[in-house]
């Protein structure tokens, strides 16, 4: 098979059009695939046909990464044309995006180790000629070689091509899972802390502690639809990963109230619809971007320019990522003449750090984040597999007023 002329083709650059970074190009992408969101998802979802012919899953995970659309209208649209039997597949799907959320949530030391797990790995000269060889496509593992180019092209890849691509990485190459994980969030324009590292952690056997993914040749084939088939050059089996480090579970906290005074509107890339959920108008508005903080290491373009694009369709002007936040936020508030700060709740991951390290506090600034009735019906139930989550889905449902 040749891959090196697959994306020089119109296909290639209509698709990196179609990847806008707008409410309107999510809303149009939901709108165009929620009639495919019943059984016919079910049926088909698995199979990765490839990048030109992505009609089987929704590819809406940039959009609802950022929160340009969100949760509750993707099942909105869903649950508006099929029942909840005929989508309960699809449903399950988006929910898993909420239980990485809620879990990490309350887990947060694992984003913590996974962060001094990728920078040891750094230090100790893991970039080695393996890694360079596999983030460059050249392992000679064809259908991996392939996955490399087309991530690092369109910004995107298939689920179970990223459990294979995961697979391969830790169980065939043997290269260290952060290095992998972090790859993926330079790459990734849904690149997410909580779905991306609790992922890899599953495939390597450390999130159910035990349970490794191994990408077997013959699923690769019967999935591709036949595009690959690396008989014999994968690894035969998947011993678990182990860590020494506990993860102690913490509450998750209480979310903050609405303030009554007039208020500051921050909106970052990890909510950028916030503003349409608040009661009242804000005084001012600013955006700003922790991008380039999901990695020490370069973040590409257009994942850059994906979240910076997603912050700004929703609040024009967005500050300058590499100035300081309490600066910025600091200066806007003054401006507007205001002591509060509103912004949405953020998980754990780049954006909750920078707020953290912002101590607008010091400044006589009060910091609201407001969460969503969304997560926070959900995340309590994210606690060990999803399984604790799913079996509550419908009642979830059901309290945010759909007929389940
Ligand atoms: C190793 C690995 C790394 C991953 N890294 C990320 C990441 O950084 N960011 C990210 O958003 N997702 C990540 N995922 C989850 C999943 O692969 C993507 O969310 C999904 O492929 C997005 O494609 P889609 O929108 O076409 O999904 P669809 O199949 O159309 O599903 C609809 C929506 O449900 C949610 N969803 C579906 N499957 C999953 C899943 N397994 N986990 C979480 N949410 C899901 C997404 O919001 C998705 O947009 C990762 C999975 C693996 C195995």
């Amino acid at each position: 098979m040749t891959t090196g002329d697959l994306f020089e083709t119109q296909a290639d650059h209509a698709r990196a059009a179609e990847f806008s970074p707008t409410r309107q190009a999510g809303l149009l992408r939901l709108d165009q695939f929620a009639a495919r969101t019943g059984k016919h998802y079910a049926s088909q979802r698995n199979f990765d046909f490839g990048p030109d012919r992505r009609s089987n899953v929704s590819a809406l995970s940039p959009w609802i990464r950022h929160r340009l659309i969100t949760e509750q209208e993707v099942l909105n649209a869903t649950l508006a044309r099929h029942s909840y039997l005929a989508a309960e597949k699809f449903v399950q799907e988006v929910f898993w995006r909420t239980y990485f959320k809620g879990w990490l949530q309350q887990q947060p030391s694992v984003w913590t180790s996974y962060n001094e797990g990728l920078q040891r790995a750094l230090d100790d000269g893991a970039r080695t000629t393996d890694y360079n060889d596999a983030v460059e496509g050249r392992t000679g593992i064809d259908c991996f070689d392939h996955w490399v180019r087309e991530l690092i092209k369109t910004g995107y890849l298939h689920n179970h091509t990223r459990m294979w691509f995961a697979s391969i990485w830790v169980f065939t190459l043997r290269l260290p899972w952060e290095l992998g994980a972090d790859f993926f969030l330079r790459h990734l324009l849904d690149g997410d802390p909580a779905s991306n590292t609790l992922s890899w952690r599953w495939v390597a056997g450390l999130h159910t502690k035990g349970k490794t993914y191994l990408a077997r040749p013959s699923n690769i084939a019967k999935y591709t639809n036949g595009r690959f088939n690396p008989e014999g050059q994968l690894a035969k089996t998947a011993e678990p990963l182990t860590e020494e480090n506990a993860h102690p579970r913490v509450p998750v906290p209480s979310p903050d109230a609405m303030p009554d005074e007039g208020f500051l509107l921050l909106v970052t890339e990890d909510d950028c619809q916030i503003g349409a959920t608040l009661p009242r108008q804000p005084k001012a508005e600013i955006g700003l971007l922790a991008t380039q903080r999901r990695s020490p290491l370069a973040i590409e373009p257009i994942v850059q320019s994906f979240a910076a694009g997603a912050v700004s369709d929703a609040v024009g002007a967005v500050g300058a990522e590499d100035e300081s936040w309490a600066e910025q936020i600091i200066a806007a508030a003054e401006t507007a003449g205001v002591k509060t700060v509103v912004t949405g709740f953020a998980p754990v991951g780049p954006v909750a750090t920078q707020l953290q390290n912002a101590r607008l506090d010091r400044a006589g600034l009060t910091l609201c984040q407001i969460r969503r009735d969304y997560d926070s019906l959900a995340w309590p139930h994210a606690t060990r597999g999803f399984f604790g989550l799913k079996k509550k889905i419908p009642t979830i449902l059901r309290s945010l007023d759909y007929a389940v």
